[in-house]
């Protein structure tokens, strides 16, 4: 695509950046046809290509963000589809990020938007403000068909409606500052991470990191758990607060790296697919900060979906148990972070029987605040995806992000569990809370009976 930045706009790299990405789009439009909202909506301007034009336009006049820009914008979930479709390696994930940034200085929004924007970002990055909130929600979910019927406040609906039932309840003591191993070290010489940052998930499901480090801690790494990591930033760096983000970055950089220089770090585990992306992404993010950029690349280098640390771990392979399992990648698993098959190999590895659903590279809907702010797109792509999940009639679902499993969960009664949860029962773990006596029992034997 031809561009039109004059010098003194290349001189600010992020548009240098932009112009960069642009010019690798050659129109084609093959994105279009996995775009998800270009699927559900029809719209030129609801496709990766529409949007790409609309954000040269913006950038390339100098112009402020108008309400056209921003609806269009805000309809994408940033679940990268796209670039796994484009021949031609258009970085949209870079340039999206470009945009909503740009938005958030130079648009003013509505104010119930603002509102609503700016009380999801003071409240969901921190587990403590996230856990009131879900409580308050819950009391306040017969207000929800009320809400709905004020096109501004369809977000607090979506809000009351997501909050779960019931909630966890928050743990009493604080984590020990280091797991040790309690199983002989699968590879000598090796094992030593730190668990998933804390934010929303551990409030949503405190089972996927107590699985995490019940397995990692029975196949012999040391689970060290560093004072002060927090959020990674995600949520408010897809909403365009670019300082924000920047700053918890940051603070997340300090906290492992300074355990890579005392004790060592062999990764840093992740366990929901949408940090990953952005936490393998500290190093870009953070590549303009010359106190950061080259620590920001390491700890991106660190960052390991926890299937991606036990891929290298040689687990040993199990007879099949008689459980299906229809397996959803997350979008930011398969599109943002391009692990498609792991999940799935180790899944079948320990035993279980697992299933592709149709239309697999299609997003569920959740997309972060996604299904917040959007509530009726979300609510579409949500339906179709359950339809084609319970197609492949599964005993339960496993997918790798936190997201994910609230959003499918509010639209099946099939049991919906992390990919490591299901690790940790065929590796010696308890059946998980979530699934029936019957489901776990129709297994036959004690998962973790060698092949
Ligand atoms: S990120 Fe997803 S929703 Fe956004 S343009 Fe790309 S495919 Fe469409
Ligand atoms: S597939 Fe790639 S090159 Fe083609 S229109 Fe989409 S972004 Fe541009």
């Amino acid at each position: 695509m031809q561009t039109n930045f004059t010098p003194a706009q290349l001189a600010d790299p992020h548009v240098a950046e932009s112009e960069k990405i642009l010019r690798k789009c050659v129109h084609c439009g093959f994105c279009t046809a996995t775009c998800p909202t270009y699927v559900t909506l029809g719209d030129e301007l609801d496709s990766p290509r529409g949007r790409i034009y609309l954000i040269k336009d913006m950038l390339e006049n100098g112009r402020a963000a108008d309400e056209q820009v921003v609806k269009h914008i805000d309809r994408c979930l940033s679940c990268l589809a796209c670039t796994t479709t484009c021949p031609s390696g258009v970085d949209y994930m870079h340039l999206v990020d470009h945009a909503r940034a740009h938005i958030e200085k130079t648009y003013k929004r509505p104010l119930m938007n603002r509102l609503t924007r700016g009380v999801l970002a003071m409240v969901l990055p921190y587990p403590g403000r996230f856990r009131m909130a879900l409580q308050l929600a819950r009391l306040g979910r017969p207000l929800a068909p009320l809400f709905d019927k004020v096109t501004a406040l369809k977000p607090f609906a979506a809000m009351l409606r997501g909050a779960p039932t019931p909630i966890a309840p928050a743990t009493a003591s604080a984590t020990p500052p280091v797991l040790p191993a309690n199983g002989a070290p699968m590879v000598p010489g090796r094992g030593r991470v730190a668990p998933p940052p804390a934010c929303a998930q551990p409030v949503l499901d405190p089972g996927i990191n107590a699985a995490t480090i019940a397995l990692l801690t029975r196949l012999g790494i040391e689970v060290v758990v560093p004072q002060g990591e927090g959020c990674c930033g995600s949520l408010v760096h897809h909403m365009g607060r670019e300082e924000q983000a920047l700053a918890a970055a940051r603070r997340n950089v300090d906290v492992w790296m300074r355990e890579v220089e005392t004790g060592g770090l062999d990764a840093v585990i992740i366990t929901a697919s949408g940090c990953g992306t952005t936490i393998k992404d500290y190093g870009h993010m953070l590549r303009l900060d010359p106190a950061y950029a080259e620590k920001a690349a390491r700890v991106s280098a660190l960052a390991k979906d926890i299937t991606e640390y036990l891929a290298t771990l040689d687990l040993p392979a199990h007879r099949p148990k008689g459980i299906t399992v229809a397996y959803h990648s997350a979008c930011s698993m398969q599109h943002g972070q391009k692990i498609t098959l792991l999940p799935k190999q180790l899944l079948k590895a320990a035993g279980f029987t697992v299933r592709d659903p149709a239309e697999g590279h299609l997003c569920c809907g959740s997309a972060g605040t996604y299904n917040i702010m959007q509530p009726e797109i979300s609510a579409q792509l949500k339906a179709r995806k359950v339809r084609n999940i319970e197609a492949t009639k599964p005993d339960i679902i496993a997918t790798g992000n936190i997201g994910c499993i609230t959003q499918i969960a509010s639209g099946t009664g099939i049991p919906i569990l992390h990919t490591v949860e299901l690790l940790d029962w065929a590796y010696g773990g308890p059946p998980p809370a979530q699934l029936s006596a019957a489901t776990w029992a129709s297994a036959g034997q004690p998962l973790g009976t060698p092949a």
